[in-house]
């Protein structure tokens, strides 16, 4: 199975959930929103300075020198947050940044080019235009336009941009639940002794910070040992309490690998031999809940700690950003960047290296692989700044372009 056909029939299979909440917009941070924002004003709501200085009528500007500089009597004095009055013909205004202009002034000169006068009127030194340092209502924000989409994850600009228009709270979803569990009898919690034959669970700390940055609630269900019993009865409590199973472990086709033959007792399973690397074994399926109409979907990560990494980006996040009803960009969107590494053998299976970008001393930014690619090396991921994605079939030398994708493209 090619690492494109499998997304796309993991992405068939992603319904959004229904459940949509209404929350204060200072908490709605990478929730998805559930319904287009109309604004209902102009941004902003009038014509405004965008500097402190004076406002006026260009056609006032009789030049009082050969350099073109003008004077006029300052007429009024307007602060942000006051009104104006109707600028007096031949006068200037005294004006401050986000204050608006009064009405009759076409133009604002910024106060390091003025001078004020004992008299109380200012000399204004050119240039100036009609429009200059003049904030139009609604040229950031039309009433009536569309500002936000629905299906959009919200960044803080997003919040602030819905904030400007006077919105104070959003409908989104509500946050996807996800179960998890790390199969292996040989795996021991971080905290208690390891003793001979046992390694320290790892895979449950990536698999918790990848939920955790995609705004899940993570249910815990812990270490379950390599037996058929264990694994169908924390799977089918898993799959009554979550929207979503994700194991780890367990799904290759060895004695001890149960995961699949409980899934498929329970539920239904697909089962692939994906043409990538690290993370060739993933199960796909669904349990199914007596009392649910739909069954709960579920992943099966191969056990190996980078591969586990791996497949949650490229498969299981597009299909989570969908259940949480985002509608795009699903898919991870790669930079192309030089290679400052060789990477000769070409394979039948597509593969995610991990990589680092570096600036060097003429300035070029090229990427570097760790030496280490095992799927078994943690240390490459953590040391790594994203994924070179090596399609099937192609070879890259040092110097020529290969795709980049950026952790930030898929840790969120
Ligand atoms: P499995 O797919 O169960 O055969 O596991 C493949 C490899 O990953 C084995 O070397 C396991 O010991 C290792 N492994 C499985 N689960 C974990 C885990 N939770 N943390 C660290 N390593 C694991
Ligand atoms: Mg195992």
């Amino acid at each position: 199975m090619s690492v494109d056909d499998a997304m796309a029939f993991i992405l068939s299979k992603a319904a959004p959930i229904a459940d949509i909440e209404d929350l204060e917009v200072s908490r709605t941070l990478g929730r998805v929103l559930a319904q287009s924002q109309i604004s209902t004003i102009d941004v902003p709501p009038t014509d405004n300075s965008a500097m402190d200085g004076f406002a006026f009528a260009s056609h006032d500007a009789t030049p009082i020198s050969d350099d073109g500089d003008i004077r006029l009597p300052v007429s009024q004095r307007i602060a942000a947050g006051q009104t104006s009055q109707p600028l007096v013909p031949g006068t200037a205004a005294r004006i401050f940044t986000g204050a608006p202009i009064p009405s009759g002034a076409d133009s604002v000169v910024m106060q390091e080019h003025c001078r004020m006068m004992d008299d109380g009127s200012v000399i204004i030194s050119p240039p100036f235009h009609p429009g200059n340092n003049i904030r139009k209502r609604g040229e950031d924000v039309k009433k009536d336009t569309t500002i936000l989409e629905s299906g959009m994850k919200l960044r803080p600009q997003d919040m602030g941009l819905v904030a400007s228009i006077g919105v104070a709270h959003l409908p989104v979803y509500r946050p996807l639940r996800v179960a998890i569990f790390c199969t292996g009898d040989e795996l021991t919690m971080p905290g208690a002794a390891l003793v001979p034959g046992k390694i320290y669970n790892a895979n449950r700390y990536t698999l918790t910070g990848l939920l955790h940055a995609l705004r899940c609630e993570v249910i815990d269900f812990g270490i379950v040992p390599d037996n058929m019993a264990a694994t169908r009865t924390v799977l089918a409590t898993a799959a009554r309490q979550s929207d979503l199973i994700i194991t780890s472990g367990g799904v290759s086709v060895g004695d001890e690998d149960h995961v699949k033959a409980a899934v498929e007792a329970l539920g239904h399973l697909d089962m692939w031999r994906i043409a990538m690397k690290p993370g060739k074994p993933l199960a796909f399926g669904s349990i199914d809940v007596p009392a649910h109409d739909t069954p709960t979907p579920f992943f099966g990560l191969p056990g190996n700690p980078v591969s586990v990494f791996a497949t949650f980006c490229l498969f299981v996040r597009p299909f989570i950003l969908r259940r949480q009803g985002m509608t795009h960009p699903l898919l991870p969107q790669p930079v192309p960047v030089c290679a400052d590494f060789d990477w000769l053998q070409s394979g039948n299976r597509r593969e995610y290296l991990r990589a680092r970008l570096n600036t060097g001393t003429d300035g070029a930014t090229r990427a570097i692989i760790y030496p280490n690619q095992s799927s078994a090396a943690l240390t490459s991921v953590s040391w790594a700044h994203g994924l070179i994605c090596i399609t099937e079939g192609t070879t890259v030398q040092r110097g020529q372009m290969a795709n980049f994708i950026p952790f930030t493209e898929l840790l969120s």
